[in-house]
């Protein structure tokens, strides 16, 4: 049995006040020992101070991103190292804003995913096809390539040992969210791709749904049998909306 894992992705919102509000009242509605793992990305600059509050209590915190490398001069970068030092667990890897927005590629993606497993991070490994990819039929070989990258560059069982998010590149921010059936064939065959190498191990890999998931949805969606959570965005910023997220992957 898969435990649930509900992630918000911050993205590039709020201020220090609000987020240290939004985290105060996530971690008073959700307590010490939610139901499934919850876990907050905020943006970096605002991370030490969410640590601070998300500390001894049931919200784990990640962060959106990280370099490819180790130390140096990078200038405008942030380590693994840096992120595990202010208390990050996971880190999310290849967004799709990530991958358009800023050139992230498979290799680029892969070489991420190595480096925080590196530090003890636990990457969110982001995935998904876009509107056209969809349209044209390419949306399988578009997943796989995305999945066998890390495969291939990390190996199956640290693949297993991290959290997958499938998130359609059409779905999010859009309020286009996929059907629970879409969703749930994209996670099986995540899943079946993942199972050709080792069955045990896509057995027991966490595959979250993300793209416009709200506090009207995410029961249904969460409630198929591949789909093992979610990475919220816009609904993450609201913790009402969160907080009843979380409670519908209890
Ligand atoms: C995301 O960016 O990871 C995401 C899922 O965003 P939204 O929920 O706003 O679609």
């Amino acid at each position: 049995m898969r435990r649930k894992f509900v992630a918000g992705n911050w993205k590039m919102n709020g201020s220090l006040e609000s987020a240290n509000a939004l985290v105060k009242a996530l971690v008073a509605s959700i307590g010490n020992s939610p139901a499934a793992d919850v876990v907050v990305c905020p943006p970096f600059i605002h991370l030490e101070s969410v640590a601070a509050l998300v500390n001894g209590s049931g919200v784990s915190l990640g962060a959106q991103n990280l370099a490819d490398e180790e130390a140096g001069a990078y200038t405008g970068e942030v380590s693994g190292a840096m992120l595990k030092d202010v208390g990050c667990e996971y880190v999310i890897i290849g967004h799709s804003e990530r991958r358009t927005l800023y050139g992230e590629d498979d290799a680029l993606v892969s070489k991420k995913f190595l480096r925080a497993r590196d530090e003890g991070l636990i990457p969110i490994l982001c995935v998904g096809e876009s509107l056209e990819e969809r349209e044209s039929g390419a949306m399988e070989s578009v997943i796989a390539r995305q999945i066998d990258a890390v495969l291939t560059a990390a190996g199956v069982q640290a693949l297993c040992n991290s959290v997958i998010a499938y998130e359609p590149v059409w779905a999010i921010g859009t309020g286009m969210t996929a059907t629970p059936e879409q969703a749930q064939d994209v996670h099986a065959f995540i899943r079946s791709r993942i199972a050709a190498e080792d069955a045990a191990a896509a057995e027991g890999v966490r595959i979250l749904y993300g793209g416009s998931a709200n506090a009207a949805n995410a029961a249904t969606l969460f409630g198929q049998p591949d789909i093992d959570g979610g990475l919220i965005g816009g609904a993450s910023l609201k913790a009402e909306d969160f907080v009843t997220i979380c409670a519908a992957a209890a």
